[in-house]
């Protein structure tokens, strides 16, 4: 199944003459899209920074923007608002302060799926609302811009209350500097599913692997030192995804030798995949696309500000340390703290 790409030429940027543009959020993302938006000649005068009074509001007042601190007074003036705070605060937010006073025909734009796949925003009919995610972290959407380079990206349109969502989204994605290397057509649910898949199956069960390879080869007789270096801290692993990146998934093997090349391959096609995928399965279906993840999530969101045991993070950190590939690390990186 191929996805559409959007390029330049198929934004039509006349549709935002005259457009206010609100920015909620000057933090990672929203620095960096309102600069290239206003460095791809947007005027100044045409978008507005909404954001409490802080070092974030100080930021963008230094950068030239105008800064709203009425959330409402800016939502009013909003044709185009692009919603950049955090994930978890954005329904709180925009339901309490935006969606009351945002214009019936005004377009939503967010950088990420979550919260218009399961529901969590109010919109009303007419109002369109369109997805523009990078898949870059925010300062990498400013430097590849600067270089006059494009960045992955994602667009899509949840909401066609216009007519216009589609062509509305294109251009403000070129603004952004998204179809400059091609932005792939999505959606929020692809979105969701994608990152939540990765943060629930496939890195939890990479998590794992490496959890029990430490624990055998310790028993093996290896010791912290050597498994800690050969396994990450060495940054093998990530010098390896580098290459995939560039050179395939598969291809990458190559630069390895040749007894490498051939345990990896035999070894991987002699694994039988059915259990991992059949687990797999589960986790996309019944916890991530039937939105029982994000329904348990909510439930202990609040706990998440809370200091000490208290908070459910701080206690899958503890529980995690106590394996034997935590406590081994953290003796290594006491030995090492110098050298590190
Ligand atoms: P940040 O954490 O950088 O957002 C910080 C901004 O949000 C600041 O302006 C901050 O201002 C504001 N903010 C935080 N809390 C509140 C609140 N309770 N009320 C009002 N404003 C608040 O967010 P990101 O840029 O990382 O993420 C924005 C969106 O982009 C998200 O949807 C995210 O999933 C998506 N995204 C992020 C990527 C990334 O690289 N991080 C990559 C791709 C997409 P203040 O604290 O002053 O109120």
């Amino acid at each position: 199944m191929s996805a559409k790409i959007y390029y330049d030429d198929d934004a039509d940027l006349t549709l935002l003459n005259g457009k206010e543009i609100v920015f909620l959020g000057f933090g990672n993302q929203g620095a960096a899209q309102a600069q290239n938006l206003r460095d791809s000649g947007i005027p100044n005068d045409k978008i507005i920074i909404a954001n409490r009074e802080d070092s974030y509001a100080e930021d963008a007042k230094a950068k030239g923007f105008t800064v709203e601190h009425d959330f409402g007074k800016a939502a009013e003036i909003a044709d185009v608002l692009f919603l950049l705070i955090p994930d978890q605060v954005q329904p709180r937010v925009f339901n309490e302060q935006i969606a009351p006073k945002l214009k019936a025909t005004a377009t939503i734009v967010i950088a990420s799926g979550y919260n218009v796949f399961y529901k969590l925003l109010n919109f009303t009919p007419k109002q369109d609302v369109v997805m523009v995610a990078p898949r870059m972290i925010g300062s990498s959407v400013r430097s590849l811009y600067q270089k006059g380079k494009g960045f992955p990206c994602f667009v899509s349109v949840e909401q066609d209350g216009t007519g216009s969502g589609l062509a509305i989204a294109l251009a403000l994605s070129r603004v952004i500097g998204a179809t400059k290397a091609g932005a792939i057509a999505s959606s929020a649910r692809e979105e969701t599913a994608m990152d939540l898949f990765a943060e629930q199956a496939l890195w939890p069960n990479i998590i794992m692997l490496f959890r029990e390879a430490f624990s055998v080869l310790k028993e093996a007789g290896c010791s912290d030192e050597a498994l800690c270096y050969e396994m990450w801290m060495s940054k093998e692993p990530a010098e390896i995804f580098e290459r995939a990146a560039e050179d395939g998934f598969i291809q990458q093997l190559k630069h390895h030798s040749t007894v490498s090349q051939f345990g990896q391959l035999s070894g991987a096609l002699a694994l039988d995949g059915s259990a991992a995928r059949a687990h797999f399965k589960e986790i996309l279906y019944n916890q991530v696309l039937n939105g029982k993840f994000c329904r348990e999530f909510s439930k202990i969101e609040d706990d998440l500000e809370k200091e000490g045991a208290a908070n459910p993070l701080n206690e899958l950190y503890r529980k995690s340390e106590e394996s034997e590939l935590g406590q081994a690390e953290k003796r290594v990186r006491a030995r090492l703290a110098g050298l590190l």
